[in-house]
């Protein structure tokens, strides 16, 4: 028998790109990170791409002819099934880039190519908070809220790759908020972590009088505060309480939206917002119990992610192992 099969995982983001050589059952040698410097043109891009990915097989001792396949998980807009970043904002300005052809053409081996977001929730799904599930659907979050949905090992991407942006479903009829995305009333113009501070500047404009929220907004300098509104509310201060069981309702919505629609296994939440911990988990949890059918509130698993950071290296690594497996089968 030969040895294992062993992948390299590259999760591109707006700064930095990361990537490691992760074995058949999803265990991640060290990674390795390159500043991706966007501004410098996709030609540098393409080449730290493949500088990081090469670093990464250093980094875990082997050489390319130990890698069976290399899975490469960027940020959008994109055309997955044909390997190209189309227009991505984080990354500008980049247009146009041939990805998974420019990394195949290096490498010489099966590459695979996949949005971020669908690739962190197939790390999830393989190894991490979805590992015994069947289908799950994942929130991400962050400045925005990013998602994906995996259902019996098949990665939702959409007819035009725009599949699974949970984050821009509607919530609301109105136009009272607008998103990142420029449209009205998504989830992620009322959850994300941007639109908690948003919210929270707004709600102290309005209080009279001594408020803990405005004074610990006015301490940090973290640059998204999202943290400080839930130690507000920790600390007993009314008006961040209200907004931190507004945003567990906005998020129980979303969730509920998403299980009527598939029926998942499990409702996973990945991303800085999570550090908020279980009492906030279980607020969500309360208000889908309220919102969705008995059966899917009574038996869908609600919880947090376990890969952090990882999830979209270790994804981007899943999905070349679905390639060389597809490859395989004769189905690619
Ligand atoms: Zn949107």
């Amino acid at each position: 028998m030969s040895s294992p099969l062993l992948y390299v995982g590259l999760d591109v983001g707006g700064t930095t790109m990361k990537a490691a050589v992760v074995d058949d059952h999803g265990k991640a040698f060290p990674s390795s990170t390159l500043p991706t410097e966007a501004f410098k043109g996709q030609e540098h891009g393409l080449n730290q791409m493949c500088a990081t990915i090469r670093k990464a097989i250093a980094a875990a001792g082997k050489s390319e002819k130990d890698i069976a396949a290399i899975g490469v998980a960027t940020p959008g807009t994109m055309d997955i099934p044909n390997g190209i970043i189309l227009d991505p904002p984080n990354l500008k300005p980049w247009q146009n880039v041939p990805v998974r052809k420019h990394v195949h053409e290096v490498f010489g081996i099966p590459t695979a190519f996949q949005n971020d977001a669908n690739a962190a929730a197939f790390g999830e799904y393989w190894v991490g908070a979805g590992r015994e599930a069947k289908s799950m659907v994942m929130f991400t979050l962050g400045t925005g809220i990013g998602g994906g949905v995996i259902i019996n090992d098949f990665v939702l991407e959409g007819q035009h790759s725009h599949g699974a942006e949970v984050g821009h479903m509607k919530i609301d009829l109105g136009k009272n908020r607008r998103c990142g995305c420029g449209r009205w009333g998504c989830l992620e113009a009322f959850a994300s972590a941007k639109s908690v501070v948003k919210r929270a500047e707004e709600a102290v404009a309005r209080v009279t009088g001594p408020s803990i929220l405005r004074d610990l907004l006015k301490a940090t300098d973290e640059e998204l505060p999202a943290k400080v509104v839930f130690q507000a509310a920790d600390q007993g201060d009314e008006v961040a309480k209200k907004l931190v069981l507004d945003t567990a309702y906005y998020l129980a919505v979303g969730a509920t939206n998403m299980m009527h629609l598939i029926d998942p296994d499990m409702i996973v939440y990945a991303g800085g917002m999570t550090a908020a911990g279980e009492p906030f988990l279980n607020q969500i949890k309360g208000y889908i119990n309220e919102l969705a059918f008995p059966v899917p509130a009574e038996k869908t698993i609600v919880r947090y992610a376990k890969l952090g950071n990882d999830a979209g290296m270790i994804g981007a690594a899943a999905c070349a192992r679905q390639l060389v497996m597809k490859l395989a089968s004769g189905t690619p």
